[in-house]
This record gives structure tokens, sequence and C-alpha cells, in this order.
């Protein structure tokens, strides 16, 4: 894993961020995929307020308690809806542009590290990785490494609330049949490249997690995992925390 964060040359979500906050709009970005047709990200939607939030989302505020460490924060949307609830959040990005605007939207613990960066320590009572938390890991294989860092920061009795979707609908029939080639990769494995307006980043990769998977990784890694709620659309918010034996009698 890099321990790296972005260059703000090459950063185009942060840029779109910023220019959001400037001005309270701001150009198209761009998601591009080797697999798929070119998408857009509304970049308003990285500015939801509470009552915009999936519902989802919502329930992971609702859960969130103790001390919190927001991963990938983003705009900061969840880092300053909990803050305003008057818990206590750090909001970590590998963007220093979002990190710039989540200072001046008020966040008051903000720091430009990767997760993955050594330097970041500290326990937490919950962990968020939210909108496609799963994702940080790029690849199936590095799932594991990614719980495995989250299990350090994570205090005694803590939970981690993370987000993902199913992406079997993409290969689903009508009928409900599958055409999965066993053989290829992971379908949850994906590749992302942004753009906005001339600042172009680097290609990504992004892992979206069934389930299943998800419940069997955690539980190789020591977590056990419930999946909390059901979203509308092959999304679901699971909560892993540490497995605890209980002594028999
Ligand atoms: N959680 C926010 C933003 C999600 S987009 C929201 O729900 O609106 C994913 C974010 O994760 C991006 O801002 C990206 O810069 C950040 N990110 C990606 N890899 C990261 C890593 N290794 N460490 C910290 N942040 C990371």
């Amino acid at each position: 894993m890099k321990y790296s964060i972005l260059d703000k040359s090459h950063d185009p979500m942060g840029a779109a961020i910023s220019d959001f906050h400037r001005s309270g709009k701001a150009a198209r970005l761009r998601v591009l995929s080797s697999m798929f047709e070119e998408d857009e990200m509304p970049v308003e939607h990285l500015f939801r307020p509470l009552a915009k939030m999936p519902r989802l989302e919502q329930k992971a505020l609702e859960m969130a308690c103790g001390r919190v460490l927001d991963i990938g924060a983003g705009a900061g949307c969840h880092a300053l809806a909990l803050q305003e609830r008057g818990i206590e959040v750090k909001a970590i990005d590998i963007s220093p542009l979002s990190c710039e605007v989540m200072s001046e939207r008020g966040i008051k613990d903000v720091e430009c590290v990767n997760l993955f960066d050594p330097q970041l320590q500290g326990k937490y009572d919950t962990l968020l990785l939210l909108m496609n938390g799963t994702g940080i890991a790029g690849k199936l294989e590095r799932l594991p490494s990614l719980l495995n860092r989250l299990k350090e920061l994570l205090a005694d009795g803590g939970q981690i609330l993370v987000d993902s979707s199913d992406l079997k609908y993409i290969y689903e029939n009508e009928d409900g049949s599958m055409d999965i080639d066993l053989n290829a990769p992971y379908y949850g494995e994906v590749d992302y490249q942004m753009q906005y307006k001339n600042v172009k980043g680097e290609p990504f990769d992004w892992l979206y997690t069934d389930p299943a998977l998800l419940a069997s990784i955690s539980k190789q890694c020591g977590l056990q995992c419930e999946i909390v709620a059901e979203g509308e659309h092959y999304d679901y918010l699971a909560r892993l925390s540490l497995c605890t034996t209980v002594p028999l009698a």
C-alpha cells in the first residue's frame, strides 16, 4: 500500500469540492472507467446535509458514538453532522484541497493523511467509512490489509461502520440468473479515473463487496460482521467489531 496523499494538481474531486465550496457551483466531475460508460458524480451530493443523506448513512450516524474517525471524509458532510451533535470527530482524507475545505467549513480536527500512514495513530470507538468505504482497499486481495489496519485504530469495544454495494445487479438477468465469469477477477473490483475541468487524476482501483464476502473476510481477520441495514439498491451498511471470546460459565 502507498501511504501518500494526493498532489493538488492531480486531485479532480478536491478541485470540484473546492470550487463548490467557494462559489456554490461546480463544473462536471467526470468519472471514467474501463468497465463502464462515462459517468458523472454530482458535486452537490458530496455536500449533502443530514436530511438528504441516504437512510443507510443516517443510520450510521445514529450509531456513531464515542471518539469517531471519519475515513475518506471528502467534503466532510458526515463529520460536520456528527460535530453538530456534539460528537468528537476527526476527519481524514488524502486530498489536501478537500481537507482545506473541511477546515473552512468548521470541522475542528482535520488531517490530510493516508489511512495507511503509520503516523496516523490513536484509538477510536467508531471508524466511519461511508459512500462505499470498502473501496479504499482497491482490490479484493487487499481487503484483509484494510481490515487489519482498521483494527489497529479501534478502541476496545469499538465498531467499524462501513457501507458498500453488491454489484451483482450489473450481471443479473431479468430471470434472476447471473452472467458472472468465475475465472474473471471478483466482480466488485472496479477501476476509475476522475476528471474535473483540465485536472485529471491518476487511475485507481475501487472495491465494492457483497455482504457475504465482507462477512467471511471480516471473520478471517477476527472481526464479526453484522449487516445492520439494507438500502434500496443492493447497498448495505455493515457493523464490524472485534470478536470477543465469552468464557463458558
Ligand atoms: N465519505 C465522503 C467521501 C467519499 S469519496 C462522502 O461520503 O461524501 C472517498 C474519499 O476517500 C475521497 O475523498 C478520497 O480522497 C478518500 N480516500 C481515498 N483513499 C484514501 C486513503 N487511503 N486514506 C484516506 N482517504 C482516502
